[in-house]
């Protein structure tokens, strides 16, 4: 049988599946049939459990590589089904680091429990538990990711008192009105000052956030603080004459997905009385694409007044029905479009024409990422309406988007 593929097997009644101590070169899925797992000690034996149809069997061993630590006996002519351990392996190396870490230190105490079970010694040490991980364990990518793991859930219990302790702050990048240059608004974008580690780059943290539910109360105090900030904006674009600006906020499918959502929403809104059409919720077409309810959400978020802008076009799976059958007011067209433009005439050409569809359907367009002035000037010319980006503005803290306001109002 040694070496040969076999995708099921039969056993009949009676006989013996594996033994405690064999090598484990594959677990089993019981298709019909019983089957008795025992282990013995002293020479009594003991039944840990009788599986039947639907379960797995000598999952243990294809995971660790360990000896089997049980025997198994088929109590009925049994079939199984082979799963082999190239089924699992690849598997679990692309699994989350933090649910391998887990599995495996519930795997080590388990068989640790049944080795003292069976009057087998203390637990091995940490060099002997090295040594013996080998399907899951031996590679340095697993090393790394126990790492990773640890990590993450360091980074995960800081960002947890991270509210409470104000450490978040929000920065405001200006979103520049291509026909005057002047500023139309502001995207807020979340920092986190750690107090030992300093600047954390939200590409970092966010998606430990959204991996957990973190997200939905750092999402409540984004909200909040952009309206509370929109309002200060607002006074002095009002004290310069300058008309009101918007303030875009970016929303992730976790924040929706929560259910509080669109109660935080009012809440904000009426808390700081700020017009709910001067607030811009960015969505990516992954929140489209991933949650059932999207359209609902984001029609009731209409309702209440807000805007909703598309984030990141075209780096997605860009779906033109999301287009036709989403209620959205604005397109931003992620930075990897624009980039070349000035330089090659078909990015050009691509970024005309996506206005163009744009505008066809009632959106106005922000294009992300500018960072030179000739390309401003092919935007404004396609009819492009707003551009964000270092050419005019890098993410400011919110006392220097005030002076970055008060300057271009001046002009
Ligand atoms: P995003 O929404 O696409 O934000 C734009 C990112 O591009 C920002 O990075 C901004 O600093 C950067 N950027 C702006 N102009 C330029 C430019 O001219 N050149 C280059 N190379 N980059 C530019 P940031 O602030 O690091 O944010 C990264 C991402 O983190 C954001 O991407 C957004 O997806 C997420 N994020 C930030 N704040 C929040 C938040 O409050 N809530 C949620 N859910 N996500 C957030
Ligand atoms: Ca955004
Ligand atoms: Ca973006």
């Amino acid at each position: 049988m040694k070496g040969e593929v076999l995708s099921k097997r039969l056993f009949r009644a009676g006989t013996v599946i594996f033994e405690g101590g064999d090598v484990g070169d594959c677990a089993y899925v019981i298709e019909r049939g019983r089957v008795e797992v025992a282990t013995s000690y002293n020479g009594a034996k003991t039944v840990l459990g009788v599986m039947g149809p639907g379960e797995i069997l000598g999952d243990m061993a294809i995971i660790d590589d360990e000896p089997r630590s049980a025997s198994a006996i088929a109590i009925d002519d049994t079939v199984l089904t082979v799963i082999t351990p190239e089924q699992v392996t690849t598997r679990l190396q692309e699994a989350d680091p933090v649910l391998r870490l887990l599995l495996m230190v519930t795997l080590e105490r388990y068989r640790n429990e049944l080795r003292r079970f069976q009057g087998g010694g203390t637990r091995d040490t940490p060099a002997e538990r090295k040594g013996k991980r080998r399907a899951l364990l031996t590679q340095d990518i697993i090393a790394s990711s126990q790492q990773t793991a640890i990590d993450k859930f360091k980074l995960e219990s800081d960002l947890r008192g991270a509210i409470a302790n104000n450490e978040f702050q929000l920065y405001y990048q200006p979103i520049i009105a291509l026909d005057g240059e002047t500023v139309a608004g502001f995207e807020a974008l979340i920092r986190w000052i750690h107090p030992e580690r300093g600047f954390v780059n939200p590409g970092e943290f966010i998606a430990v956030a959204e991996e957990t539910a973190l997200m939905v109360p750092i999402g409540r105090w984004v909200l909040q603080q952009a309206c509370e900030d929109l309002k200060t904006f607002n006074d002095v674009a009002g004290e310069c004459e300058a008309p009101p600006i918007f303030v875009s906020v970016n929303v992730s499918g976790r924040q929706f997905a929560s259910g509080t959502f669109l109660d935080d929403l009012r809440t904000s809104l009426a808390a700081t009385g700020v017009k709910p059409e001067r607030v811009k919720l960015e969505i990516t077409e992954s929140l489209l694409m991933n949650y059932a309810h999207a359209l609902d959400w984001i029609r009731d978020a209409r309702d209440q007044g807000v805007r909703i802008a598309l984030d990141d076009f075209g780096t997605g799976y860009s779906s033109l029905s999301y287009l036709l059958h989403f209620p959205i007011d604005t397109l931003k067209v992620d930075r990897a479009f624009v980039e070349h433009m000035h330089e090659d005439a078909r990015s050009s050409s691509l970024v005309a024409a996506i206005v163009n569809m744009a505008h066809t359907l009632s959106f106005d367009v922000v294009a992300e990422g500018i960072e030179e002035a000739e390309q401003s000037a092919a935007l404004a010319d396609m009819g492009c309406e707003f551009a964000q980006g270092y050419r005019y503005a890098r993410p400011l803290p919110s006392s220097e988007a005030l002076d970055f306001l008060r300057s271009s109002c001046a002009r």
